[in-house]
């Protein structure tokens, strides 16, 4: 018997398909928890990667095995997550942010003249002080602040200083003067604030759109500078993909010619900003290449829900003066973009905050889409809904695409608006998830951190940074965990038709992977809470932490 053996050994040896590391592998990952999100849930330890794909997925001892690596990374047990993707971001916004002045948890409007007074004074000339995160429900008495003071302070220089959702703005005078704008002005879609038949220098959307110019002539050498400053930080939140919810075909081609130059790592899906300039330069249909794609376009159907903005079927339950909130365009128009994304093979994404804003797009989606589909049309935000509308992402296969941490940073005060009734049909993550069987969640930065592990704790628990309210808010509307996981990758990568190569962790799929030191799956939420990402991998490329 024994002598058998011996000789049978060498047999089996050699009729077996995979001799000892007889295959070659660019990198070799092992010794780790890989949540592949593949159909069935499968958990694996071990991945061999070549030429950016995955090859093989097994067990510790078959991969290590079957392929001879030139480069082997133990991970320490560590969690692996197909590469993180945010749904809605604004990508060059958040890089060109990083050059203005920061407003953000400003306590009150004199901590935001003091904060632009420094940064002018360290930036002195006579160019556009540009600010950024002021939040005045942060503030004693929570009143929009008026432009007197910024006049007194800067007389010659322009001042423009956004809200953090960027939907309102504050202005001085000078800015004021050089865009031709007085008592008279007149913009659709748009609300400047007067008092005492004066302007206040308070926009609110449109209005502030009024100025958009200034951000779109920004020179390339600082768009490029905020393309790598933003860059840096998605990667090192474990950002693989990112959507940029509106960008205009100028600062494409800059991504393009970034790509081209190997500088540009991170996925971008583009959406092209709402303008007849951009739809004349992709006349020719869909751009899809390896880093970038540009498949949708997005459209602003109304403002923000904390600078009232957002469009309510209903008038506001604390300013009945602000009436409903602001429709940006008319109906004809987003029936227009409609039909041109249907017969160019783009996918139509529009903002969609309040109530009415949503009844408003459904209805011209179902118009111009029919019926079932699988042209994967987007209602970005879906923030506040009537009940009577949830049915309608079902019957058009239209995708719900959310950011669970707007639940929790405007749970504060979502309530003055809408008032208990509407609010509790607000925020309803698990309601939308349900008319497909999916949701693209994302953060929205910079309205919102970047960072996706946020993302999944409010998406999980519906908890702010400081574990708020202790209950969890509005918890039916949670996802689980593996919801929240899926809502991350592998349904954002089918909200961007890029699922045969992205958002799950399977033989033949481009092998970008996010290293996170614990499972989420499985973690207390006290532990949850303190998740840090190891690692970034784009293409079987660590792209962060650079060694
Ligand atoms: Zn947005």
């Amino acid at each position: 018997m024994k002598a058998f053996a011996l000789l049978a050994l060498p047999l089996l040896l050699g009729s077996c398909k995979y001799a000892y590391k007889n295959r070659e592998a660019d990198l070799v990952v092992h010794n780790a928890q890989i949540f592949t999100m593949d159909g069935a849930g499968t958990k694996q330890t071990a991945m061999a990667i070549k030429d950016g794909r995955i090859l093989e997925l097994g067990p510790e001892f078959q991969i290590l095995n079957r392929y001879r690596a030139k480069k082997t990374i133990d991970l320490g047990t560590k969690a692996v997550y197909p590469g993180f993707i945010d749904g809605h971001g604004h990508f060059l916004g958040y890089g060109l942010n990083k050059q203005k002045v920061n407003l953000a948890g400003a306590k009150s409007w004199g901590e935001v003249l003091r904060r632009v007074q420094a940064h002018a004074a360290a930036h002195p000339g006579t160019g556009w002080l540009l600010g950024r995160g002021w939040d005045q429900n942060l503030w004693p008495g929570r009143e929009y602040p008026v432009n007197d003071s910024l006049n007194l302070f800067f007389p010659d220089r322009p001042v423009l200083l956004q809200r953090v959702d960027g939907h309102a703005a504050i202005v001085n005078q000078q800015a004021l003067d050089r865009a031709g704008l007085d008592a008279a002005a007149n913009i659709e879609g748009g609300l400047l604030a007067k008092q005492n038949g004066k302007l206040t220098g308070l926009l609110l959307d449109n209005a502030v759109s009024a100025f958009q110019k200034i951000f779109d002539d920004a020179d390339e050498a600082t768009k490029r500078q905020a393309v790598l400053d933003a860059q840096r930080d998605c990667l090192a939140a474990g950002l693989t993909m990112v959507c940029d919810a509106g960008l205009d075909a100028g600062t494409i081609d800059l991504l393009k010619r970034m790509q081209a130059e190997g500088t540009l790592q991170i996925r971008i899906y583009a959406m092209l900003a709402d303008d007849s300039a951009n739809f004349k330069a992709y006349a020719a249909g869909p751009f899809i290449s390896e880093r970038l794609v540009v498949r949708a376009v997005k459209c602003y159907a109304d403002g923000a829900l904390g600078s009232r903005g957002a469009l309510l079927l209903q008038p506001y339950n604390d300013d009945p003066a602000a009436g409903h909130g602001l429709q940006l365009a008319r109906r004809e128009h987003f029936v227009q973009v409609a039909r041109w994304c249907k017969e160019n093979g783009f996918q139509m994404a529009t903002h969609c905050i309040g109530d009415s804003a949503n009844r408003l797009l459904l209805g011209v989606y179902g118009e111009v889409l029919g019926g079932t589909n699988d042209l994967r049309w987007r209602i970005e935000h879906a923030q506040c809904m009537d009940t009577a509308d949830f049915h309608l992402f079902g019957k058009y296969n239209i995708i719900p695409s959310m950011q669970p941490t707007h639940a929790t940073s405007d749970m504060g005060w979502a309530v003055d608006r809408l008032g208990p009734a509407r609010l509790a049909n607000a925020y309803a993550l698990k309601r939308l998830m349900r008319q497909n069987g999916m949701i693209a969640l994302g953060t929205d930065f910079p309205v919102e951190g970047i960072d996706p592990l946020m993302t999944f704790y409010a998406a999980t628990v519906r908890k702010n940074a400081e574990g708020q309210p202790a209950d969890g808010f509005q918890m039916a509307d949670a996802l689980s965990r593996e919801e929240a996981l899926r809502g991350m990758t592998v349904w954002n990568a089918l909200a961007t038709f890029t699922e045969t190569d992205l958002g799950s962790l399977e033989v033949g799929k481009k092998a970008d992977f996010t290293v996170v030191d614990r499972d989420l799956m499985g973690v207390s939420e006290d532990l949850l809470k303190r998740a840090a990402i190891t690692a970034t991998f784009i293409g079987g490329e660590q792209v962060w932490p650079l060694r």
